[in-house]
């Protein structure tokens, strides 16, 4: 006897603020998100219109400060409505995830004038941000990027082409990593460059495997000029800047993965109680009740590592370490979980009639944005033995 639908999940949440951002969260997912996200995603369709309705209900600026519109919201609170986000789509998610990363290096490192010039509204006056940091012949190998940013009287001119911008094309502002200097990771600086800047101009979104309707694009920087009042940090400081908003960001990209890993396993366990073979239903069956434990298992161990991760960002402690290993473990988490629900549904699970095959297209991409984890690896073991010899 199966009379069990999928649950929400059971948090457990620091406030009543908290729980009812949740369940504000579960609420714009249900009546917004989820009826159109598959004929979005296989139209390739991006949903502008819902990063507006988030922005206006106060779910675009979850851990910034208050006094510059944002929700004041501990990490712990920010990656769980993140969760939920993904759960319903992964392009809102990692949407939200991408523009808080982006607003972060003017958050955590402008001044004072910039912050209250800037953040309202990116945190909740409808702005949606781009970070660009990957070009076309630097990934991994961040520091070695060479769009240029050349210093003109008041104003800096910036040079050169950004590759895989989650919202190239639509973003109203970028937050752009540029060499200002020597070669290597000390001569990057970081700018704000709005998005109609002259100059600026996005190439077609990339033709992608899933994350279908979240648009990513070479992003081109033809002598774009910015005051150097949009100068982030000093001179030289913008690989640090960004590197540590990957910190925060890799938490964004956990909380997403375990996201599209609970949808895979709340599908495959409803299609698991409908579906019957052999006289009865396949959750009957111990190879597959085996399976589904083993995937509730592996996300919940995914959750509390990218929870204890943020409550030490939250407590005010290092956390790199702790937010390397969540990216790492709950993306391949996603992709572990994602293929088996995709068996759970058998040949059902192959085609486009069930969400299962789009979860698993869009797991695998959470292993290579933000650091692939072959990167994560580098940064856990540095944590460990020390930075490798050269
Ligand atoms: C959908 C999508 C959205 C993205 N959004 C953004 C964005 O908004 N902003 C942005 O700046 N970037 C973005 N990226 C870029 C992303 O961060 C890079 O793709 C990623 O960092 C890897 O870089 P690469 O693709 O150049 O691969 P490469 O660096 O060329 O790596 C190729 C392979 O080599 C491995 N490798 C490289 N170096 C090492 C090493 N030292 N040891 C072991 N293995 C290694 C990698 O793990 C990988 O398997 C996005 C990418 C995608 C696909």
């Amino acid at each position: 006897m199966h009379d069990r639908a999928p649950q929400p999940v059971d948090r457990h949440l620091p406030t009543d603020e908290a729980r009812d951002l949740i369940l504000l969260v579960r609420d714009i997912a249900q009546r917004e998100i989820v009826p159109k996200a598959a004929e979005e995603e296989d139209a390739g369709r991006f949903p502008r219109e819902i990063f507006a309705l988030l922005s206006a209900s106060g779910l675009l600026g979850l851990p910034y400060e208050a006094e510059h519109g944002g929700g004041d919201q501990p990490y712990e609170v920010y990656l769980q409505v993140l969760e939920e986000l993904a759960a319903a789509r992964l392009t809102v998610g990692l949407g939200v995830s991408v523009h808080t990363l982006a607003s972060y290096a003017l958050a955590a490192h402008g001044t004072k004038e910039q912050r209250v010039e800037h953040l309202p509204a990116m945190l909740g006056g409808g702005l949606l941000g781009a970070y660009c940091l990957s070009e076309p012949s630097s990934g991994s190998d961040a520091a070695s990027l060479r769009t240029r940013a050349v210093r003109d009287g008041d104003d800096w001119v910036i040079t050169g082409t950004k590759a895989w911008i989650t919202h190239g094309g639509v973003a109203d502002f970028y937050t752009v990593m540029a060499r200002t200097g020597q070669e290597g990771p000390r001569g990057i600086t970081a700018f704000l460059v709005p998005g109609d800047a002259e100059g600026l101009t996005a190439a077609a979104p990339e033709k992608k495997m899933g994350l279908k309707g979240s648009p990513t694009a070479q992003v081109h920087f033809d002598g774009v000029r910015v005051p150097d009042a949009r100068r982030i940090g000093e001179p030289g400081q913008g690989f640090p800047i960004a590197l540590s908003a990957l910190d925060s960001g890799r938490l964004g990209i956990a909380a997403c993965a375990i996201g599209v890993a609970q949808a895979a396993l709340d599908e495959a366990a409803r299609y698991a109680t409908e579906r019957r073979q052999f006289g009865r239903p396949i959750a009957d069956f111990q190879g597959l009740r085996f399976m589904l434990a083993d995937m509730a298992t592996q996300i919940e161990a995914g959750r509390a590592l990218y929870l204890a991760a943020a409550r030490l960002r939250d407590a005010g402690r290092p956390f790199a370490r702790q937010a390397a290993m969540a990216k790492l473990h709950c993306t391949d988490t996603a992709m572990r979980v994602t293929v088996d629900a995709v068996q759970i549904l058998g040949g059902y699970g192959y085609t486009a009639d069930f969400p299962a095959e789009r979860y698993l297209r869009e797991a695998k991409v959470l292993q290579i944005v933000e650091g692939t984890n072959q990167i994560q690896r580098m940064v856990i073991a540095r944590h460990l033995v020390g930075a490798e010899e050269r």
